[in-house]
């Protein structure tokens, strides 16, 4: 089987923005689960020879604002269950949030390999809004841009080399 790479992080922080630019053209596989709506998550890709399947967790939600951060959790979980490395996916403009933290004491706690990669540098300005989220202790903090299609393939170089 191929292996996997999951995207974790809050919602909008711009997850499924870069899913879909690491998936392209090629079609998503939706999973559903009881209670739980996943929407176009299973995406499979290839970067530098390597095929694996990519996981959106962000597809699973739940509706009530109260149960935001157990669905934080929940994609956090299954992100840890089922894939070999993990992207943990922060925002830039929003700057590191109690949530972003949540999310990193979970990951924490498994033993996957985690590359952090900060959304949102939309130029070279804010390159140095990176540097706080040294602090969630997953080593240097890769900034990209889902919008612009910036730092990306540096950070598939990254997160496959991982795999
Ligand atoms: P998700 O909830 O984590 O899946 O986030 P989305 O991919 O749906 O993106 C959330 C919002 O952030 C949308 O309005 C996107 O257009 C925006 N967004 C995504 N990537 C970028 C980026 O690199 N720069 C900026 N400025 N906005 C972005
Ligand atoms: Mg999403």
């Amino acid at each position: 089987a191929r292996p996997i790479i999951a995207i974790v992080g809050r919602p909008n922080v711009g997850k499924s923005t870069i899913f879909n630019r690491v998936i392209g053209d090629r079609m998503a596989i939706v999973e559903d689960k009881p209670g739980i709506t996943r929407d176009r998550i299973y995406g499979t890709a290839e970067w530098n020879g390597t095929p694996f399947s990519i996981i959106d967790t962000g597809g699973i939600e739940i509706d009530e604002e109260d149960f935001i951060l157990k669905s934080i959790r929940v994609q956090a979980e299954l992100a840890i269950e089922e894939s070999d490395v993990i992207i943990f996916m922060v925002d830039a403009k929003a700057g590191l949030t109690p949530a972003d933290q949540e999310v990193a004491e979970i990951l924490f706690r498994s033993r996957k390999p985690v590359v952090v990669a900060v959304n949102k540098v939309d130029n070279i300005q804010r390159q140095e809004d990176i540097y706080e989220f040294y602090s969630l202790g997953f080593g240097t903090p890769m900034g990209i841009s889902g919008s612009h299609g910036l730092g990306i393939g540096d950070l598939l170089d990254t997160a496959v080399e991982l795999l």
